[in-house]
């Protein structure tokens, strides 16, 4: 759970390369992928054998039907159209992570779909419920000027009232989620910890998880992934590793060239994006919000 742009597909890699655990990327946008014909694996495209071959064709559709809460007959309620299928035993469509687990030999499921909407639904599902599956709630924070300057960077036409206005509501939002979530399967990370502290930071996060720590997952590129949309960035790490190049007119220079090389750092480009006064007017306008928030180096 988290804002947009606040480091999820990066956290979602490095946890993926666990080899006990399996990054599935953002599954909201499974549906809307496969129906536009796009690829559903945002790493290896066309050719994944994971999405493509490993996942058969019905799955696939058992997945999107179950994934987007949708009923069989309309007329039933959502509800008891679920305990129905509970009762009768036909309920797979409810099941769509089990489904997804029974294609792998893993123990932990990574959905980095990060909107509390999405948690919460999917929360709902009888796989869930049943505690056939448990859930753990993992809440990625990241200083909200630094969050600003993506979304301003990439939507000319935002102001900082508009940016304040949504990051304020969707942190409330997330708040609440944390805050009736159980304690035992609840943590909050920062993006910029796991950056500027990998080992440390993901020492605990597989301490909570009941992973055993390998330092080797921080080189998120060296490992398969086949993960629903995601960070490109991020994600062309893994590209450049492999000597792919296909993808290289989309890649940011930054990540892509040479002398970039591989490696984790931290996004700052805030600190020279945004001016005085955009800070301050995000400041007055989330107060007090944005202070739990605000990460310094020092
Ligand atoms: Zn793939």
């Amino acid at each position: 759970m988290g804002t947009a742009h606040c480091g999820s597909t990066l956290l979602t890699l490095i946890l993926g390369s666990h080899p006990q655990s399996f990054a599935v990327g953002e599954l909201s946008n499974l549906s809307g992928f496969f129906k536009s014909g796009r690829p559903v694996c945002s790493i290896c495209k066309e050719t994944c054998e994971f999405w493509n071959h490993q996942v058969t064709a019905d799955e696939l559709q058992l997945l999107i039907q179950g994934l987007s809460n949708q009923r069989i007959n309309p007329y039933i309620p959502l509800k008891l159209d679920r305990y129905i299928r509970f009762i009768g035993g036909r309920d797979q469509i409810f099941r769509p992570y089990s489904i997804i687990f029974s294609k792998l030999d893993k123990t932990l499921l990574i959905d980095s779909t990060k909107t509390v909407e999405w948690i919460s639904s999917e929360l709902e599902l009888m796989e869930f419920k049943t505690g056939e599956i448990e859930s753990y709630l993992l809440h990625l924070v990241r200083d909200g000027r630094a969050v600003m300057s993506s979304y301003l960077r990439r939507n000319s036409t935002m102001t900082v009232a508009e940016f304040s206005n949504l990051w304020l509501t969707r942190i409330k939002r997330e708040r609440a989620l944390y805050e009736r979530f159980p304690t035992a399967r609840k943590l909050r990370t920062r993006y910029e910890e796991i950056v500027t502290q990998p080992q440390e930071t993901l020492r605990l996060l597989c301490q909570w998880l009941g992973l055993d720590y390998s330092p080797e997952m921080l080189n998120y590129w060296q490992y398969d992934h086949h993960m629903v949309s995601g960070n490109t960035g991020t994600r062309s790490l893994i590209w450049k590793y492999r000597g792919d190049d296909w993808q290289g007119g989309q890649v940011k220079k930054r990540y892509y060239s040479e002398e970039a090389g591989f490696n984790i750092s931290l996004d700052q480009r805030w600190q020279r994006e945004l001016s005085s006064v955009q800070i301050e007017d995000f400041r007055r306008l989330t107060d007090p919000y944005y202070q739990d928030f605000e990460w310094s180096a020092t």
